[in-house]
């Protein structure tokens, strides 16, 4: 029957049996399909009356010279709390466009110093006087199969990541180097670092280590999740290290691109 989806697995015990397995996973892969189509259409349909909502705010700021104060504060909170949530909403549309797989597999070349010069220029214009954010390229003439914006979004999130949750300043390198295989770029900091404990749940969507800052580092709490799957759309890996007060090492492996004779 087509329309079901089996998993199979095996388990080997010491004295030489083997188990097969077969699970009817049907059910949960529907169940994780109308998950899916569920966050897509909300996604949608949130962002339509939000960009009406924005307008609005921008015409009122724009007319605001006459009004109180108080009204004035209550204008610029609409308007910064209005921007959450369309980030939220853009967040949420691109994370359920990578997961319903529907997408072209990429097949653009991108040049990695060029990628990584743009979010080094980008990340700057968010750094503080105690941000310093620096690129090694190992390699000149790096690329890598892929799409250009998404993997922007996703190097550049892991280096935005590193300024906005240490606030008080923060030195970053992101460099890149390769194998016989694999493009490998690093974003490191030498900030707060995170606890090894959490490292297995970062990626997960919304999971943050300390929830009552998440308000005001203005994140969507869906980065991570993006970056996870903007990579394994790549046929790439994350693999995050860790140090609590050392920093933290954001590591993206990427297929080196096979040459066709
Ligand atoms: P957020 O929108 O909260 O940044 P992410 O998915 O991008 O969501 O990150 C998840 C959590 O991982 C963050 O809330 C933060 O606690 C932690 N984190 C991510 N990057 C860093 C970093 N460079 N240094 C310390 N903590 C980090």
């Amino acid at each position: 029957d087509p329309s079901r989806t089996l998993l199979f697995s095996a388990a080997e015990f010491g004295d030489g049996n083997i188990i097969l397995m077969a699970q009817d996973i049907t059910r949960l892969r529907n169940l994780e399909q109308m998950r899916q189509d569920f966050v897509a259409n909300i996604s949608h349909e949130l962002r339509t009356p939000l960009t009406v909502l924005s307008g609005y705010l921008e015409t009122l700021q724009d007319n605001s010279d006459q009004l109180p104060g108080t009204w004035k504060k209550a204008l610029n909170q609409m308007d910064q709390q209005t921007e959450r949530l369309n980030a939220l909403a853009n967040d949420l549309v691109m994370l359920s466009q990578l997961e319903s797989n529907r997408k072209p597999p990429p097949r653009s070349t991108v040049d990695i110093a060029t990628l990584l010069q743009q979010v080094v220029q980008d990340a700057r214009m968010v750094c503080t006087e105690n941000h310093h954010i620096s690129m090694e390229l190992v390699e000149e003439k790096l690329e890598v199969r892929g799409e250009y914006k998404e993997l922007y979004s996703a190097i550049s999130n892991l280096a935005i990541n590193a300024i906005k949750h240490n606030p008080g300043g923060v030195d970053v390198s992101l460099t890149c180097r390769s194998t016989e295989n694999e493009v490998i770029i690093e974003i490191c900091d030498d900030g707060y670092g995170i606890d090894p404990k959490h490292i297995p749940r970062l990626t997960e969507r919304f999971y943050r280590v300390d929830n009552s800052r998440a308000s005001s580092t203005g994140g969507t709490g869906l980065g991570l999740a993006i970056v996870k799957h903007v990579l394994m759309r790549h046929g790439g890996t994350l693999q995050i290290r860790s140090t609590l007060g050392k920093g933290s090492c954001f590591c993206c492996h990427l297929p080196k691109p096979t040459v066709v004779a």
